[in-house]
């Protein structure tokens, strides 16, 4: 199996300020997604497939593949920032229900839209990094809610995170991920 290797960021760490700050994307980038492709990589040198290895290969390279996602999915902060037309049939619905999924998440992990291989879609949730597959269904729309993405600008307030995060949602980006 190939090496991974952390992707560069898509913008640079400033961009999404204020809602993120140049703080958190630089560690979230080059030190908490840094250290999942690592991991994965220690597995991959080591080449010894054992249960824990499984395991722990799991974690960190579903962590690492998680965040680019991620970074693909946001942009510039926009007011009004709306998905194209046509991709909800309730929007407000939508983003009442990703946010509660993203606010009710124990502990460490994601909420995630997902799109079927029919081009349904689902809200759901991801305990640490634990991307099952589900039946082809693939994410489009991924929000990071473990600490390491809010805590050192919103301390324990989740919540207000989750609000904010709705203005930098790169829906060119979501849609483009719908399509192909
Ligand atoms: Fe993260």
């Amino acid at each position: 199996m190939n090496k991974l290797t952390l992707p560069p960021l898509p913008y640079s760490t400033d961009t999404l300020e204020p809602i993120i700050s140049k703080e958190i994307v630089e560690l979230h980038h080059d030190k908490h997604q840094m250290s999942y492709v690592n991991g994965a990589n220690e597995i991959i040198e080591k080449n010894v497939w054992n249960k824990d290895a499984i395991k722990s290969f799991s974690f960190h390279y579903n962590g690492a593949k998680m965040h680019e996602l991620f970074w693909e999915n946001m942009r510039k902060p926009q007011e009004n920032n709306l998905p194209p037309q046509g991709m909800f049939s309730d929007f407000d619905k939508f983003v009442e229900e990703f946010t509660t999924a993203a606010i009710t998440v124990e502990g460490s992990g994601w909420a995630v839209l997902w799109k079927t291989d029919d081009n349904n879609l689902f809200v759901g949730q991801l305990e640490k990094h634990n991307l099952l597959g589900l039946n082809g269904a693939k994410p489009i729309l991924v929000l990071d809610v473990w600490e390491h993405a809010y805590y050192l600008q919103y301390k324990n307030n989740r919540a207000e995170y989750v609000k904010n995060w709705w203005q930098v949602v790169n829906w060119d980006d979501v849609e483009h991920k719908y399509k192909s």
